[in-house]
């Protein structure tokens, strides 16, 4: 039925770090694009070529999905969704509030819930369907301090490995990526937590404390999810792909 038509990537968190990233790496294989954040991608830099189309969108309103969803037809068929959308309470358990507990669960997790709920009846009947959510290394290991964060991380993975089941037979292909230290705005922001000080430093110390010795880069994630999402990994689904430079491995 998609004869013809685009398949549309829609990508969330798409102004900022690894969303943008991905949004660059899909807009490079000149695939359509539906770059949804709740920001403007633009302010200095150039949108990453004529197939991204921008959507802004707020993850938290519940008329999102919708939005989103008729956004991507309105210019070809659904066929891949890259959750990349997250945000962090970092904060001990006596400090974490409930509503830093929520909002971490409603950004994270349920977001693409509600997302995805709208995005599979349309995908179903798309060429290479497939959803990619992007979790995070605390989803299987922690140096403490995120408990929101990693409980967040961990029922996505676990929301990936059902989803996986269920929608395998309708030929959606269900994974999860689970990025170690990248440098981004967001852990930028959390070293400025950690240092205020001497953010730099801190950024520098968790650099020389990966096995390869250096952070990632947005692109060192985003090239694994171009892949991912491609018909190179057709097999794979319910996976869950560590980019951590080896933290794991420690
Ligand atoms: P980032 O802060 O650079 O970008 C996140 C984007 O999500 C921002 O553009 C922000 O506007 C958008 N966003 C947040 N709330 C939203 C909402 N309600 N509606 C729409 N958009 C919203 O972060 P990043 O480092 O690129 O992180 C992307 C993902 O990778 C997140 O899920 C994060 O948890 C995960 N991650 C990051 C790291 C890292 O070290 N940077 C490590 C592990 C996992």
């Amino acid at each position: 039925r998609t004869q013809g038509i685009p398949e549309v990537c829609v990508v969330t968190g798409a102004a900022s770090g690894i969303g943008r990233a991905c949004v660059e790496q899909l807009a490079f294989e000149a695939r359509t694009v539906l770059a949804v954040d709740v920001v403007p991608m633009g302010q200095g830099s150039r949108p990453p070529g004529p197939n991204v189309h921008e959507c802004i969108a707020d993850l938290l309103d519940p008329a999102s999905p919708g939005v989103i969803v008729a956004a991507a037809k309105a210019i070809g068929c659904p066929s891949i969704l890259v959750h990349c959308a997250g945000i962090t309470r970092h904060n001990d358990i006596e400090k974490l509030t409930n509503s830093d507990w929520e909002d971490v669960f409603r950004v994270n997790l349920f977001s693409a819930a509600g997302l995805i709920r709208a995005y599979v009846p349309e995908a179903s009947g798309a060429r290479n369907p497939s959803i990619t959510l992007i979790g995070s290394v605390h989803a299987k290991a922690s140096s403490g301090g995120a408990a929101a964060y990693a409980a967040s991380k961990g029922a996505l993975a676990a929301m990936t490995r059902s989803l996986a089941v269920e929608l395998g037979g309708r030929g959606i292909r269900v994974n999860s990526v689970h990025p170690g230290a990248i440098d981004t705005p967001f852990l930028r922001s959390s070293a400025r937590i950690a240092r205020p000080n001497d953010v730099e430093g801190q950024v520098r110390d968790w650099a020389e404390a990966q096995p390869l010795g250096r952070l990632g880069t947005a692109d060192d994630v985003a090239k694994v999810v171009r892949f991912l999402v491609s018909s190179e990994a057709s097999f794979m689904t319910g996976a869950e792909v560590v980019v951590d430079g080896g933290l794991l491995a420690t």
